[in-house]
């Protein structure tokens, strides 16, 4: 916007999925709203990861809004999981259809954040905008948006070209004729290696951590799937709404005979992507599911890739499936067979340096041209604490979050009064459809607003003795699973220093929460 103004109803930072949506509603609302994005564009995590392979991994059709049918009718989803530019271009038709530009301020980055307890406000510095003041501060920043940097002893003396999947070229890169390293085996290097393999005269993958992945089964959208997705729709989004998952499950009782579940689990093999885990009742919470599951999918890695040697350093142990996010991949596993692809276990041989001409084990030298760095994210909660909003008493979300993080449903915090965090830690954000979790959000948010607005209210905030009551429950429901078994981004255990603790909330029936809270008229927020 050209205009002079520096002050709003709302401030919004983030212009991807959450971001988009909530400056929609607000806008509606009536609200005056200034969004920001350090990105050049719309699109969150979709305008910067758009390395080889990158897609979703939730099918298109679901991974869209469920709140505009003509965003449905208007956008052709092409395959069964699309490509980052297929998302990137969904994110940018929804900009257009609800002209949410004007909204924003992109490339620029929203530095810190501050509340003027006098005057009820925060206010927030950018670094290309100046100084913003707004009753309500939003952060929409996403639960994978700050990359955990590569930080490997010698790597600017590297002579080569380095990349991280995380901030790619927006012109693309060619490793035709390259010796490539890939250091990281998550998600990101799973999807981009079997294509960098495509082009590379060497492919060199360090892993540290072997994953679980499950094929996708990716391929253009039948038209006779498109239709009966259309015809249940209704019906699929009445499901959401009363939250139910909308597809057909096991009873979570299920107790399955050893044949039964040996038999069961191969939906992992071919039920196409992360769909197939959430329809295994308990998998995450019994040790006889979980094992056999981990089982058959350590089988077919063995029946996959050739070199028996390759194929058990690709094999996970130690900890349950999908208690690390499990990965979806095109051709993984047999990217291994191929005659230049090379995977280097940093469990035998560690990393000891980045040199000149490339990456140096305790065994060797692997001489390269290129590196890609494909390490992951300070995940669900890096982007809130590098704003490090300061709330009442001068006290800073880094210094109340210094023994974990703190939320009440993931969308407050006590202590930061009109702030509110979409996807927030102890919500189930990244563990269900995050599009669906963003909707959740901004609902619940718009809610609380009309009410703030109803009864006149200069401040919202959570109690603590409300806050608290939440955290326990989170903790409950995280401790009767598998979950913390696992060094995973879930717990943080990632990133050197952060605390452990299960971010996400993996209760069930966590809509029926929000509805409830609605219903029940907001108990512990305090409306003054
Ligand atoms: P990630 O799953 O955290 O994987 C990071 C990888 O880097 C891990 O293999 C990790 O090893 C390794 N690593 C980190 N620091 C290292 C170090 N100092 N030395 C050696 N290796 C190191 O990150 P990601 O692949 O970017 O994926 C993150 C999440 O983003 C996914 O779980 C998913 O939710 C989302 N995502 C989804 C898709 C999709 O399929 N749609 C694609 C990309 C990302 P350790 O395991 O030992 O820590």
């Amino acid at each position: 916007m050209s205009d002079n103004r520096t002050t709003a109803d709302c401030i919004v930072v983030g212009a991807g999925f959450g971001g988009m949506y909530l400056v929609h509603r607000l806008r509606e609302a009536g609200y005056s709203v200034q969004g920001f994005d350090a990105a050049g564009d719309v699109g969150g995590t979709w305008y910067w990861n758009r390395y080889p392979g990158a897609r979703c991994d939730i099918p298109s059709l679901l991974y869209s809004y469920s709140w505009s049918d003509k965003l449905r009718h208007n956008f052709r989803w092409s395959e069964k999981y699309a490509t980052q530019p297929e998302i990137l271009e969904y994110a940018q038709l929804v900009a257009d259809t609800y002209d949410l530009r004007p909204f924003f301020r992109f490339s620029t980055r929203v530095e810190s954040a501050r509340y003027d307890e006098a005057n009820c406000e925060w206010v927030v510095e950018t670094d290309a905008a100046g100084t913003w003041r707004g009753k309500y501060l939003f952060l929409a920043t996403g639960c994978l948006s700050v990359p955990n940097e590569p930080d490997f002893p010698g790597q600017d003396s590297f002579q080569g070209d380095s990349y991280q999947t995380s901030t790619w070229p927006h012109e693309g890169v060619d490793f035709s004729g390259k010796r490539v390293a890939v250091i990281g085996t998550g998600s990101s290097a799973i999807q981009s290696i079997p294509l960098i393999a495509e082009q590379a005269e060497s492919v060199h993958v360090f892993q540290r951590t072997p994953n679980f992945s499950l094929p996708a089964l990716n391929g253009p959208i039948p038209e006779e799937e498109r239709q009966a997705f259309e015809a249940m729709y209704e019906d699929y989004r009445a499901a959401l709404a009363a939250g139910e998952p909308g597809i057909e499950m096991l009873p979570e009782d299920w107790e399955p005979s050893d044949e039964e579940l040996a038999e069961h689990v191969k939906i992992l093999w071919n039920g196409g992507g992360l769909v197939s885990t959430v329809q295994i009742p308990r998998l995450t919470k019994d040790e006889r599911i979980n094992a056999a599951a981990a089982e058959f999918v350590r089988e077919r890695i063995q029946d996959i890739v050739d070199d028996p040697d390759t194929a058990r350093r690709l094999t996970p142990h130690g900890y349950p499936i999908a208690t690390k996010r499990a990965c979806v991949d095109t051709n993984y596993y047999q990217t291994y067979n191929l005659p230049h692809v090379h995977l280097v276990s940093l469990q035998e041989e560690p990393l000891v340096e980045i040199t000149p001409q490339g990456v140096k084990t305790e065994a060797r030298e692997y001489p390269v041209d290129a590196i890609v760095y494909a390490l992951g994210f300070d995940a669900m909660t890096g982007a809130l604490t590098r704003i490090n909003p300061v709330g009442r008493n001068g006290l800073s979300l880094q210094d109340a979050w210094a023994e974990g993080p703190t939320s009440f449903l993931g969308t407050t915090v006590a202590g930061f009064p009109n702030l509110f965090t979409i996807t927030g830690p102890f919500s189930p954000s990244v563990i269900q459809n995050v599009i669906l979790s963003i909707e959740q959000h901004v609902d619940w948010i718009m809610e609380v607003l009309a009410r703030a607005r109803e009864a006149g209210s200069a401040t919202i905030e959570i109690t603590r003795e409300a806050q608290q009551q939440w955290m326990d429950h989170a903790a409950d429901e995280a401790n009767q699973t598998l979950f913390p078994q696992a060094g995973s981004w879930y717990m943080g255990a990632n990133i050197a220093g952060k605390p452990r603790v299960l971010m996400p909330y993996v209760g069930r029936e966590y809509k029926q929460k929000l509805d409830a809270n609605i219903s029940e008229g907001f108990p512990g927020l305090v409306f003054s």
